[in-house]
C-alpha cells in the first residue's frame, strides 16, 4: 500500500447527504475526498425515488388516457403501452440527475473523487482500491439495499428488487410482489396500469400496518378497484400457488454497513445493522458521522438531505440543529397519493391526550370532483388544549403537496386557528383545510 493521502474530510457514498456536504466543506476551504463504489447519486437517483416517480407518471398518463371518454376525449384506436419507452424515459430522467451529481463532484475544487469500495482500515484511515486515505473527519453516507426475506423456494427463483426492476425490458405477465408497504404498492399500481396482472402479498393483517386502519383500507380499496389482487396475513408463502412470471421482493431495506470495516474503528451498530448516532449524527467513534438511511433515523431522501443540513449547520455555521427537531413526513406515491405528517390517529390515542379530529372525504372537495378524482379522504388531528396540529393523513388528489401547509404550521409551532383565518385559492384541495378545521370533533 502506498503512503496515505491526507484530507480534512472523507465522505463515503454519494447518496443524498454526501454530495451536498462535499460542496459545503469544499466551499469552506476543506480538502475533501468523496468515494463511490457504484452509481453517483445512490438509491434516490438510480433505483429509488426519481426513476419510480418517472414510472408513476407514465402509469398515470396511461391510466388517464384509458379514462379519456370520461372527460369527453375521443380515442380512435386502442391505448397501447410501450414498456421499453417507459423504461427509456425513466432512464433519461434518472441519468440527468446522476450525470449532474457526478460532473458536479468531479469538477469541484478542493474535492477528489475516488471510485471503488471504501473500507475502514484503522482509526481515521480508509482504503479505496489501492489507495489509503486519512482524515480527522469521516462521514458515512452508504445507504441501504433491499432485504430478501427467507421464503422457501425463493432461492430457486429469479427474484427482482427495486434495483433490477429498473432494467426489466419486458412487461411481466404476472408480477407477484412480496411486501405490501410503500415500495411494493407503488410498483404494484404502476405495473397494473402498464398491463401486468399484479398480486401483492402482505404478511400483516393489512397493507401499510404503520398507518391508521382507515388509511390502509382506503388504499386497499383504491388498488383493488384497479384489479390488483391483495392477500394479507400471508405468513407462509407457497410460491407455486401463484403462476407468477416475475417476483419482486419489497419486504424492507437493510443498511450497507456490513462491508465497511466498521468493527476496526469501533463504530457501534444496532441489532439491525444501522449505525448508532446521537442527535447531531455523531457515531460512537469521535470524528465519524453517519448520515442518511444507514443511521436508521430516517428512510427518505428528505431525511438524508436534512442529515446533511444538520451536520453542516453544527460543523460550519455554529447552529446546533438536531435530528429530534425533525417532524416525520413522507408521501406514498400511488394515485391518488398519501401525504403524511406527524402522528397517526392510533399514536394520538395511545398518547392519552385530549385530541380533536376532522375528516373530509375527497367526494366533498370541489377540485377533486371537477377532476373526477374523488377517491380517498383527508384526516387532521389536533391537540385539544394547545390547538397545535399533531398529525395528518391526506389520501387524495394533490395530497402530497397539500400536506406541507400543515407541516409548516407544525414547524412554526402555531395553533390550527392560524390556518383557519388564512384565505386559500379557489378551487384547490388546500382551500378545504380551513373548512375542515372548523369541524374538529373530540376523538
Ligand atoms: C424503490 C424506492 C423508492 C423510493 N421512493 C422514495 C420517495 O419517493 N421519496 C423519498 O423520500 N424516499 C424514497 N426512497 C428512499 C430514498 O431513495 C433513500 O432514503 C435515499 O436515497 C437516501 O439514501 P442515502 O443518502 O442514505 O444513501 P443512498 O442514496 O442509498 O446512497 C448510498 C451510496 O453509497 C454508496 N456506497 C455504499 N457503500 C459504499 C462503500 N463501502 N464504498 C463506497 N460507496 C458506497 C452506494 O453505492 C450509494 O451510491 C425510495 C427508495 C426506494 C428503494
Amino acid at each position: 500500500m502506498p503512503d496515505a493521502t491526507h484530507f480534512d474530510a472523507i465522505i463515503i457514498g454519494t447518496g443524498q447527504a454526501g454530495p451536498p456536504l462535499a460542496f459545503r466543506l469544499a466551499a469552506a476551504g476543506k480538502k475533501v475526498a468523496i468515494i463511490e463504489r457504484a452509481r453517483f447519486g445512490g438509491t434516490c437517483v438510480n433505483t429509488g425515488c426519481i426513476p419510480t416517480k418517472a414510472m408513476v407518471a407514465s402509469a398515470y398518463a396511461i391510466h388517464l388516457a384509458r379514462r379519456l371518454a370520461d372527460f369527453g376525449g375521443v380515442v380512435n384506436g386502442q391505448i397501447g403501452v410501450d414498456f421499453r419507452r417507459i423504461q427509456g424515459r425513466k432512464e433519461e430522467i434518472s441519468a440527468a440527475s446522476r450525470t449532474a451529481v457526478e460532473a458536479g463532484l468531479r469538477k469541484l475544487e478542493n474535492c477528489t473523487v475516488y471510485d471503488g469500495q471504501a473500507r475502514f482500515e484503522a482509526d481515521r484511515v480508509v482504503t479505496v482500491a489501492d489507495q489509503r486515505l486519512t482524515a480527522p473527519m469521516i462521514f458515512i453516507n452508504v445507504g441501504g439495499r433491499a432485504k430478501v426475506p427467507d421464503i422457501p423456494g425463493l432461492e430457486k427463483r429469479t427474484v427482482l428488487t427495486n434495483s433490477s426492476m429498473m432494467t426489466l425490458d419486458t412487461l411481466p405477465r404476472h408480477l407477484l410482489i412480496i411486501g405490501g408497504s410503500y415500495i411494493g404498492l407503488e410498483f404494484g399500481q404502476m405495473f397494473r396500469r402498464f398491463g401486468s396482472d399484479v398480486t401483492i402479498l402482505e404478511h400483516s393483517s393489512r397493507l401499510l400496518p404503520h398507518e391508521d386502519e382507515d388509511v390502509s383500507q382506503g388504499i386497499h380499496d383504491i388498488l383493488n378497484a384497479e384489479g390488483i389482487r391483495i392477500e394479507v396475513n400471508a405468513k407462509s408463502i407457497d410460491l407455486d400457488r401463484y403462476d407468477a412470471s416475475h417476483i419482486l421482493v419489497a419486504a424492507g431495506r437493510r443498511p450497507n454497513t456490513d462491508d465497511l470495516g466498521l468493527e476496526k474503528v469501533g463504530v457501534k451498530l444496532d441489532p439491525h445493522g444501522f449505525i448508532e448516532v446521537d442527535d447531531q449524527l455523531c457515531t460512537s467513534t469521535p470524528g465519524i458521522w453517519a448520515l442518511g438511511d444507514c443511521n436508521g433515523k430516517g428512510a427518505f431522501t428528505h431525511t438524508s438531505y436534512n442529515d446533511f443540513e444538520i451536520v453542516a449547520a453544527n460543523l460550519l455555521d455554529g447552529d446546533h440543529r438536531r435530528v429530534s427537531d425533525r417532524i416525520l413526513t413522507y408521501g406514498l406515491f400511488i394515485d391518488p397519493p398519501l401525504g403524511r405528517a406527524g402522528m397517526t390517529e392510533a399514536e394520538v390515542r395511545a398518547s392519552g391526550r385530549k385530541a380533536l379530529k376532522a375528516v373530509r372525504p375527497m367526494t366533498k372537495v370541489g377540485r377533486a370532483f371537477e377532476k373526477s378524482e374523488t377517491q380517498g379522504f383527508m384526516k387532521i388531528l389536533v391537540d385539544a388544549e394547545t390547538k397545535l396540529i399533531l398529525g395528518a393523513s391526506l389520501l387524495g388528489t394533490g395530497a402530497d403537496e397539500v400536506v406541507h401547509l400543515l407541516l409548516d404550521i407544525m414547524y412554526a409551532k402555531q395553533p390550527y386557528t392560524v390556518i383557519q383565518r388564512a384565505v386559500h385559492i379557489h378551487p384547490t384541495v388546500s382551500e378545504l383545510i380551513p373548512t375542515m378545521l372548523g369541524n374538529l370533533k373530540p376523538i
